[in-house]
């Protein structure tokens, strides 16, 4: 199957090609994650995501597209909802900066594949940066050389819109993480730097939604992608059997597709319920 822009979020392509987002899925809750695939179960959007959404399709020129198909982003007036209208002023304080600006100026949603573990991959690339402009960006700004290096080919830049660049708990490592783990970037830096093929330094441009707009631009260490990289190797080829149906999905018995479909069996002790996480 060739992946398009078009159905790049399809089933048929979802089916098809594993992709970051949908082994982090994987990572919460298997059962959940099959059942998205299936088309049985459909995860809310969160306003957050669709936050992060609107600033993506402002920098792929899609914006109008991505309004068409998300009329929730507007009330009833025809006017944006204040969540967008921050992230207007996102954006803009996004363009107003020039090492970002330079950042976002690549080839924009560069559709890569390739086979990790064996596995088809998918990815996106929000902005694909050639040899040329990096070696501008280092010539403009020399504090970008530790991340893009002296001899850069080029550089994956991954735009992303944070709450704030704060640590967030983890209940699994009981601790707080850096967000870039939590969330694992570092995880989606190795696949994209695998599914490109060129070995180039993984960027995240991040903006905040506190009050006062914060930026920054970061590098995820080779050191730290192969570490990544190497996680998923480890765990996709279970995900991948469940997928092809060879395996059952485990539950997690926390999420919502868990909650809906929960066959009761026993009767328990009203003290052993678990309480929910707090995030
Ligand atoms: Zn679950």
């Amino acid at each position: 199957m060739t992946l398009t822009s078009e159905n790049y979020y399809s089933q048929d392509a979802n089916m098809a090609y594993m992709s970051v987002s949908q082994f982090k899925a994987f990572d919460r809750c298997e059962a959940a994650a099959l059942a998205t695939l299936r088309g049985e179960y459909y995860p809310a959007s969160s306003t957050a995501t669709l936050v992060g959404g609107y600033v993506d399709a402002w920098f792929s020129g899609e914006l109008s597209l991505f309004q068409d198909q998300h009329p929730e982003v507007f009330k009833r007036d025809g006017t944006l909802k204040a969540e967008y209208i921050k992230a207007q002023d996102i954006i803009s304080r996004m363009e107003s900066d020039e090492l970002f600006r330079l950042l976002m100026s690549g080839r924009k949603q560069v559709i890569v594949t390739g086979y990790i573990a064996g596995i088809p991959f998918k990815g996106k690339i929000d902005s694909l940066l050639d040899a040329e402009t990096c070696a501008e960006i280092v010539r403009r700004f020399p504090g970008t050389r530790a991340a893009l290096g002296d001899a850069a080919r080029g550089a994956i830049v991954d735009q992303k819109v944070m709450r704030d660049l704060q640590p967030v708990w983890s209940d699994e490592d009981h601790c707080k993480l850096p967000f870039v783990e939590f969330y694992g970037y570092d995880l989606q830096g190795g696949v994209y730097q695998a599914l490109e093929g060129h070995d180039l330094p993984f960027i995240l441009a991040v903006g905040t939604k506190e009050t006062a707009i914060d930026l920054t631009a970061l590098y995820v260490s080779k050191a730290d992608l192969t570490a990544g990289l190497y996680q998923v190797e480890d765990r996709a080829p279970r995900y991948q059997a469940i997928k092809e149906g060879k395996l059952l999905p485990r539950r997690c018995e926390r999420c919502d597709h868990c909650k809906a479909t929960r066959k009761l069996s026993s009767i328990i002790d009203y003290r052993d319920l678990v309480p929910e996480d707090e995030d």
